[in-house]
């Protein structure tokens, strides 16, 4: 069953005057719609520079593909039907999809950032990727079934997977947490078993997005994603910052959680030393108190919140920690904004000053004051959201997401991807 609907034929008018120029430009044309419309072709034109006839054109074929919509306005004098063009909203949607193992989450929205259709399996028992690809096909086949049912044309997927991810593929090389992801190609299984474009990488994406809404676009911001482990991420103008370093597409910034900041620290997962998040992750907590009972991070969450057992203290150094060893960061990248979020966010803020104090004692507090620090609200389906905002973003602005390398430097610092 195809997620994209097949359009009838084009009309001859159009296929005598399409050529792959204009389709290029009409991508031009929906970007500028995404980003200031509704707009009248007149505006359009100039904001293009292109002809008033060239303009509707495109505006033409974006009708015709569901993308835009015009609304007819009265002509000026006895001159031609205007229009004003808007984007399709609530006709166009994409899907997120996470991979939190063994958790798969699977959500769509349309263009309206409304939420249709959301849902989790578990992967559990699967004990290879072709296991894993079944119980996603029947997932993401219940929320095709849910967009044609409201007859919204699904535009793009865009999937986060942890791991270390084939630079050119985005298939699963390396999940070293759950194994049985290995090899799955998610982007190669969607457009096969639905004819749905989609990009496949890192969880960082997914962090960056969920936050990104939030955030002024001209802000440049870190998301934290506290969870088990330290996810770190930049971001600025609705894109991940990315790092050129000897790979041939820019690297996400999103390791940092595993930069050693003590050669002789406690170990990490990923088999360095003194790793960041050796000291700051979700884990590292759950086995520090252990011992009060904690198994979940609910649970330490709740013993933070009756202010027991010294998981306050515990909290306070640890931010502190943070504030100190990302402050470099923070000065470099300029960033104006942290964000925290994830499932720890709600314990972030008993540690926010300790936080703040730990980056005023590497930059002194007059910049520390000038770095806006919160803690995001309703952080239970961020990353859902984020995934799901990531494919409406790959949809419109497909080169940035071409250029999103997915060359991971994590584990033993060795470059495992890429070769
Ligand atoms: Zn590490």
């Amino acid at each position: 069953m195809n997620a994209v609907k097949k359009a009838a034929p084009l009309p001859a008018y159009f296929r005598r005057r399409m050529n792959m120029e204009s389709l290029l430009a009409s991508r031009r044309v929906l970007r500028l719609v995404y980003e200031k419309g509704p707009l009248t072709q007149a505006e359009a034109a100039h904001a293009l520079d292109l002809s008033q006839g060239a303009c509707n054109l495109h505006f033409q074929r974006l009708e015709y593909e569901g993308l835009v919509h015009g609304q007819r306005l009265e002509p000026e004098g006895r001159g031609r039907p205007r229009f004003r063009w808007e984007l399709s909203r609530p006709q166009n949607a994409t899907i997120g999809l996470v991979c939190d193992p063994p958790h798969l989450f699977v959500q769509m929205e349309d263009f309206a950032g409304q939420k249709l259709f959301s849902q989790e399996t578990n992967l559990k028992g699967c004990r290879d990727h072709t296991q894993v690809a079944e119980k996603m096909c029947s997932l993401v086949q219940r929320a095709v079934t849910a967009a044609q049912e409201r007859d919204l044309r699904l535009r793009y997927a865009f999937a986060a997977l942890p791991g270390v991810l084939d630079p050119n593929s985005g298939a699963v090389r390396r999940a070293v947490n759950f194994p049985a992801l290995d090899g799955l190609d998610v982007q190669a299984l969607l457009r096969e078993k639905f004819n749905l474009p989609a990009h496949a990488n890192g969880l960082g994406v997914a962090y960056y997005y969920g936050e990104a809404a939030d955030i002024p676009a001209h802000h440049t911001a870190l998301v934290i994603y506290w969870d088990l482990g330290l996810g770190l991420v930049f971001g600025r103008n609705r894109q991940t910052l990315t790092v050129q370093g000897g790979d041939r597409h820019g690297r996400i910034l999103s390791e940092l959680g595993h930069i050693s900041i003590a050669a002789d620290g406690p170990r990490c997962h990923c088999g360095q030393r003194g790793c960041l998040e050796a000291y700051a992750g979700g884990w590292v907590l759950l086995q520090r108190f252990a011992k009060s009972g904690v198994q979940t991070l609910e649970d330490l969450a709740q013993l933070a919140t009756a202010g027991k057992n010294g998981v306050d203290a515990a909290l306070q150094e640890v931010t502190r920690l943070l504030g100190r060893n990302l402050a470099c960061a923070l000065q470099m990248f300029g960033v104006t904004v942290v964000r925290v979020t994830g499932p720890l966010a709600p314990v972030f803020a008993r540690g926010q000053a300790a936080f703040v104090e730990g980056l005023a004692e590497v930059i002194g507090a007059e910049r520390a004051a000038t770095i806006q620090v919160a803690v995001s609200q309703d952080v239970s389906d961020r990353l859902l959201r984020g995934a799901t905002r990531a494919a409406r973003r790959a949809f419109i602005y497909p080169d940035e997401f071409a250029r999103l390398s997915r060359v991971s430097s994590t584990l033993q610092g060795q470059l495992l991807a890429g070769g």
